[in-house]
């Protein structure tokens, strides 16, 4: 008796894969369930793009190019401001690396604007050229329905994907200059606060976004996306995964919806731990919906744990799972934890900085620069004295420091020629009117 070879067999089953996932598969809607997750991931999504506009605009986060800082709620975070950053990156970071353990990539399906655009993309082409017009992960050509195959329905496409690349190009310029600014850039009003090149810049990323929605789409997160690969180092047999009873197979002979639903073109039947599963949730939903109609739960669901395990897993076990996942990323991020503590409770909103007065050939040996910085995007006036040196020992040009806005200035120290020689130590202090107090100490030498 003679036996098909394993790869005769593999080529048989692709082969009626694609011959099943060929034949579409209507849906009556007969009162069955609304789709959870997909109900759910939407909401996340829109939720996303409303916060990545709510942050740069409400001051929460943004970036200050003409000063070279991080502005955080209206206070500049400087690279000075060590343990503020490096404890806040350590804490997001090891939050991130426990959810990638632990979910997989599961930001890509929930959250990340890149897979909500293309799939935005795919439900206007659908919604305009057809539901065959897919602009497929396999290079087929989209297949237009006739009737939809118009000048008005291409033009609508069109106009509707330039729409989306101009408004999210805009994004980016939220980050970079406050709102109002940007308000100026979007009706070509004259703002010296805008860099020149800005428009060629935004035409840049509007042709980009234009060329991610209208080709790329999912081959980005497929075979490009160089952070799903970072989360995929993170993966591991247990992490979340979609799960089929392969006990009701014999359920699934005539159907292939789930094959159809899965925008990522996998077979949800088949996940790999390293396959570019997104844990969107829309083939669950989509057997759901199936076999609800027969009063049946579906065949996929989402599980926790090893692949080969078929029971059902509780809410212990998952406990477990979850606390075993955080055993060595808390020790991390609770490290993180405490340098963003100590750089919050240490933080200082000026600065203070002394050196020798530079001047055209050379510096000087008695005279100083006292340069004071405010970190915060509000109006400061600051108080400077020196103590240590007798009153005839130095002259400041100024005792008083007025700063409208985030911004530096100086003042001039000056330090008598009749000083004795020797070492004479002295102390700059700056008061500012809502009390903080700044001291340096110095010492100054008399040959
Ligand atoms: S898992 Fe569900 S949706 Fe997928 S083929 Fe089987 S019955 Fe159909
Ligand atoms: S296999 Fe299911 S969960 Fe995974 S990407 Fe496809 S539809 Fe989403």
């Amino acid at each position: 008796m003679s036996s098909l070879s394993e790869d005769s067999k593999g080529n048989m089953s692709s082969a009626i894969n694609k011959a099943l996932s060929s034949i579409p598969v209507k849906v009556v809607n007969t009162g069955a369930k609304p789709s959870n997750f997909k109900l759910k991931r939407r909401t996340v999504q829109i939720a996303i793009l409303i916060l990545l506009v709510i942050i740069p605009v409400s001051g929460l986060f943004r970036i200050d190019p003409e000063n070279g800082a991080l502005v955080v709620l209206g206070w500049q975070i400087w690279f000075a401001d060590f343990f503020l950053i490096s404890g806040l990156w350590i804490m997001i970071a090891s939050a991130l690396v426990a959810l990638y353990s632990l979910a997989g990539t599961v930001v890509c399906g929930w959250a990340c604007p890149q897979n909500t655009l293309a799939e935005w993309a795919n439900h206007m082409t659908h919604k305009l050229l057809g539901k065959r017009a897919e602009v497929s992960l396999n290079g087929e050509a989209p297949k237009v329905a006739a009737a939809k195959n118009t000048v008005l329905n291409w033009s609508l496409l069109g106009l509707s994907f330039a729409g989306a690349s101009m408004f999210f190009a805009l994004l980016p310029l939220l980050y970079f200059y406050p709102p109002d600014v940007v308000w100026s850039f979007i009706i070509f009003r004259p703002d010296t606060r805008l860099a020149g090149s800005l428009y060629w810049i935004y035409f840049v990323w509007v042709l980009m976004i234009l060329l991610d929605i209208s080709v790329l789409r999912h081959f980005w997160c497929r075979f490009a996306c160089v952070y799903k690969v970072w989360q995929h180092s993170f993966k591991t047999k247990e992490t979340l995964h979609v799960l089929y009873d392969a006990g009701r197979s014999d359920e699934c002979a005539k159907c292939n919806y789930c094959v159809t639903t899965c925008f990522i073109d996998l077979d949800p039947r088949k996940t790999q731990i390293y396959d570019s599963c997104i844990n969107c949730g829309d083939c669950i939903d989509a057997c759901n919906t199936l076999q609800s109609k027969k009063g049946k739960a579906g065949l996929l669901r989402f599980e926790f744990g090893q692949r080969a395990q078929t029971r059902a897993k509780t809410f212990r076990d998952n406990s477990i799972l979850l606390l075993s996942r955080m055993r060595w990323t808390a020790p991390i991020a609770l490290l993180g934890i405490v340098m963003f503590s100590w750089g919050v409770w240490s933080y200082q909103p000026y600065h203070l900085s002394v050196g020798y007065l530079k001047t055209a050939h050379n510096q000087s040996a008695r005279d100083y620069r006292i340069e004071v910085s405010n970190k915060r995007y509000r109006p400061a006036q600051l108080s400077v004295s020196v103590e240590g040196l007798p009153q005839d020992g130095y002259t400041l040009n100024s005792s008083r420091v007025n700063l409208a806005s985030v911004g530096r200035s100086s003042v001039f120290l000056t330090v008598s020629q009749k000083l004795q020689h020797g070492i004479h130590p002295f102390v700059v202090v700056v008061r500012s009117n809502d009390g903080w107090i700044g001291r340096l100490n110095l010492q100054h030498f008399v040959e």
